[in-house]
């Protein structure tokens, strides 16, 4: 009997050899006879293999079936060390709201529809694996439509991140995207005294629309003031509701919350939250670094930066070249850091952001002592 690889599972060389099951974001570590037996599986040949037993669970997680499906397959070729996994893709700064903790400079930049193929091109070379398209609001770059069109050619996951505002049923049945993460900062009064008045029942109302149309969704909540005694009502909400992932997070002071003092909160208060949230499944890092190792940002304005925090640093411009632009972001040792905790392997030194932004490049992220309750 031969086996073939569906259409949603791709092989990838990262530091070494990967299953990428681009539907349900699993990725699945390979030793070489797999790899090579997965290989052949994915011409039109098909591949042979006695062990019923790889072969059986192959089958359970969507991996093999015995039917070929002529599906455009990435070259697989050696990623670079560290690999980059995870592209934040500001496709424009543009956006539909201005929120009281938002960090983004609304410039009415947007990429054009050039460079954003040839970024995705090579981050699909470089055997990247998702692809978080943002914004400002994405669903307000000029050329949606066509972007959206393109998406459907490359071999990655495609998650769209939004306020969900444009979000309607027409929109989502042509989406060529395997998840959509709609941002939801706390229950009715809270979420509409940070985004503005009415935006929580649109959310609401654009989260079951786009539950129903079968994509992959998550919700990301930023901590405030305004919010702190939503949050386990929120969890009944968003579980009863099927949310695949729930992100919650502490908002950059660098943005306009610095003009909204209200909604700021203090590290020990903030961190009481941060242990809310869930995650349908995070793939493992290398041991020692800290956060971002695989990770980059490219800017609507067509700078790459270490992520969209650090857009005001960037490393390069992406008409050098994805490659170049990754090759000048240092991974960070955790041994470098000031951390000195238990916890350094589970916290990673935090947010590096937040961190600096507390005075020192190699100091401590303080939100995340004061959840792992130590002192700074
Ligand atoms: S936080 Fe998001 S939705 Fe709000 S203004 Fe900023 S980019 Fe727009
Ligand atoms: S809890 Fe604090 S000291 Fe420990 S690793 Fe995290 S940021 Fe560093």
């Amino acid at each position: 009997m031969k086996y073939f690889l569906t259409p949603n599972a791709v092989l990838k060389h990262l530091e070494k050899p990967y299953l990428y099951n681009i539907k349900n974001d699993e990725l699945y570590e390979l030793n070489k006879t797999s790899f090579q037996f997965l290989i052949d599986c994915s011409t039109k040949n098909g591949g042979y293999s006695n062990d019923n037993k790889f072969i059986e669970y192959c089958i359970k997680e969507g991996i093999l079936n015995k039917k070929y499906t002529a599906v455009k397959r990435p070259i697989i070729k050696k990623s670079p060390i560290p690999s980059l996994r995870y592209l934040e893709l500001q496709i424009t700064n543009r956006c539909n709201l201005r929120c009281r903790h938002c960090f983004i400079k609304h410039q009415n930049d947007e990429l054009g529809l050039e460079q954003i193929k040839k970024v995705l091109t090579e981050f699909e070379k470089m055997q990247g694996l998702r692809v978080m398209i943002t914004g400002g609001e994405p669903l307000m770059h000029s050329k949606f439509k066509e972007i959206n069109e393109m998406l459907a050619d490359f071999s990655f996951r495609r998650v769209l991140f939004t306020n969900g505002l444009l979000i309607n049923k027409k929109l989502l049945n042509k989406l060529n995207i395997h998840e959509i993460q709609i941002s939801i900062d706390g229950l009715e009064k809270a979420h509409d005294s940070i985004r503005g008045r009415g935006t929580f029942k649109k959310a609401i109302r654009s989260l079951k629309q786009a539950i129903d149309s079968g994509i992959d969704i998550s919700v990301a909540t930023m901590i405030h003031r305004k919010n702190l005694n939503d949050f386990d009502k929120m969890q009944k909400l968003f579980t009863r509701m099927g949310i695949k992932e729930w992100t919650v997070d502490i908002p950059c002071i660098t943005g306009r919350l610095k003009e909204n003092p209200d909604f700021q909160i203090t590290p020990v208060e903030g961190s009481k939250f941060l242990s809310y949230g869930y995650s349908g499944g995070i793939h493992s890092s290398s041991k020692g670094y800290a956060c971002g190792l695989h990770l980059m940002a490219v800017n609507a304005n067509g700078y790459a930066s270490k992520c969209s925090f650090y857009s005001d640093s960037p490393v390069g411009h992406i008409n050098e070249g994805l490659q170049a632009c990754w090759s000048r972001i240092k991974p960070i040792k955790l041994s470098t850091l000031k951390c000195d905790c238990d916890f350094i392997e589970i916290c990673r030194g935090g947010c590096r952001f937040r961190a600096e932004l507390s005075g020192e490049k190699s100091g401590k992220d303080p939100y995340k002592c004061a959840y792992f309750k130590k002192s700074i």
